[in-house]
């Protein structure tokens, strides 16, 4: 194939992916390259590691579809390091250490009153580890943006101190690593592997809480580091001395340096949040929209990241343009609950009612095309609203094999983008099915 024509077909695919899964989309998948796509595989260049992981553990599946739904025929997908830029073989080696998510960087967050001094730590500590706040403690409720601002951290420092070594893990990570090594007889190269780093970064410190031998070997640990003049950086949930159970003497260093606490979001801090994350993924919402849900959702990020995504979800599933009212079903968790609720037998109701045929005519071997119409939408519909494998839509449908429904579903997807009527229809069908009870 041209070199050319296999750009055309991965923007094609890319458009898709967007399409299948919103929730996972982002800005930067335009950034993408193709490197290699032929008969049934593909690859794709990521340009950094956090890309690279975020697409292998979130994307897989939405590309694999829409690969298949393009090509025609069935793709393996695969993500890889793309070596053209200039990042080689040590970065990766660097890089390998820890995963970041490729959203949790500074310039994605908003700074408000309530992390205003926490973000200023964190970027002053990520100028010059090791002698600023040394240790760094930060703690807050769940969902306030603790492992995204130490993520960022990292993610700065590695790029301003090539050679710095960076250690981030979760303080689960770290006490699971520690009872492998006392198993594995490994306990000096485990000492030796926390003990040597530049940055120790561990999330969610207050796993520690009960945990008397992994607390007396983090003691150790944090000593070496600290007489070294190491930055150190730990989150939690609460204060040092709120963790349950946690040693005095660990208590009292984790005060030596800065504690700083994250408080929940004021009203402008949460539409600001909600129109980055929109940005983010490459969507538009009205500031009407950021206002409402910023409105509505109070205390966790992480919820108004929810009534975020199911909204894209719903808009982009029925065609129709995100209204305050679609935002208000969607808080109200009736279009989530729907969302999640859909069976086959719903989309055929739906379709057979629509189309007036019977059930009996959809699942038989009848190939008029007033009964393949709305057979084929129905096994699209399947594929996009519930997550049944292909055999099993075919199942439901009389039996039919797994290439006819991707056949079905290629069609009704050509037809979709070609046919103004068709989106139309297709939208309907989908906001009736997700939406019952408007009906
Ligand atoms: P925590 O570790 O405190 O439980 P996270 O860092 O996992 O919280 O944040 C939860 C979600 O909220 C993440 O997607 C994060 O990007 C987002 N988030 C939290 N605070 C902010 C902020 N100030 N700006 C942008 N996103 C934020
Ligand atoms: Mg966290």
């Amino acid at each position: 194939m041209a070199a050319r024509e296999v750009e055309n077909i991965f923007v094609d695919i890319l458009e898709r992916a967007k399409a299948l899964d919103p929730a996972n989309t982002r800005k930067w998948f335009d950034e993408l390259k193709v490197s290699h796509l032929d008969g049934g595989s593909l690859e794709i260049g990521c340009p950094d590691e956090a890309i690279l992981q975020f697409l292998r553990d979130n994307c897989k599946n939405s590309f694999t579809r829409a690969a298949q739904h393009i090509t025609g025929h069935l793709v393996t997908v695969e993500f890889n390091l793309d070596h053209r830029g200039d990042s080689g073989d040590f970065a990766e080696r660097r890089e390998a250490r820890f995963r970041l998510h490729p959203d949790y960087t500074f310039d994605n967050f908003v700074v408000g009153p309530s992390n205003r001094l926490t973000h200023a730590s964190c970027v002053a500590v990520s100028q010059s580890p090791g002698d600023t706040y040394n240790p760094l403690f930060v703690y807050g409720n769940s969902g306030l943006g603790k492992t995204h601002l130490l993520q960022a951290v990292c993610r700065d420092s590695r790029r301003k101190f090539c050679d710095a070594i960076i250690q981030f893990l979760s303080c689960e990570d770290f006490v699971n690593r520690f009872i492998r090594a006392i198993h594995e007889g490994e306990l000096a190269g485990f000492q030796s592997q926390f003990r040597t780093v530049d940055i120790l970064v561990i999330d969610d410190i207050q796993f520690l809480r009960e945990r008397e031998q992994s607390q007396e070997e983090f003691f150790h640990t944090f000593n070496a580091l600290y007489n070294n003049g190491k930055q150190i950086i730990l989150s939690a949930d609460c204060s040092p001395a709120e963790i349950p159970a946690l040693e005095e003497r660990l208590i009292s260093r984790f005060n030596w340096g800065l504690v700083t606490r994250i408080d929940p979001p004021s009203y402008e801090t949460r539409v600001a949040i909600v129109q980055k994350k929109a940005h983010l993924r490459g969507m538009s919402i009205s500031d009407e929209i950021a206002e409402y849900i910023g409105r509505k959702v109070h205390a966790n990020i992480r919820e108004l990241e929810g009534a975020l995504t199911t909204i894209c979800a719903i808009s982009s599933m029925t065609g129709q343009p995100i209204t305050v009212e679609t935002a208000q079903q969607a808080l109200a968790g009736q279009i989530e609950s729907a969302v999640r609720h859909i069976s086959i037998t719903d989309i055929i109701e739906v379709v057979t009612e629509h189309f007036d045929v019977r059930l009996a005519d959809l699942q038989s071997k009848k190939r008029s095309q007033s009964i393949t119409l709305p057979r084929q939408i129905c096994m699209y519909l399947a594929r996009n609203l519930t997550k049944h494998s292909l055999e099993e839509i075919g199942g439901h449908l009389g039996g039919r094999d797994h290439t006819t429904v991707m056949h079905a579903c290629s069609k009704i997807t050509q037809a979709r983008s070609s046919d103004a009527q068709m989106h139309a229809l297709l939208g309907e069908l989908a906001k009736q099915i997700t939406q019952p009870s408007q009906l």
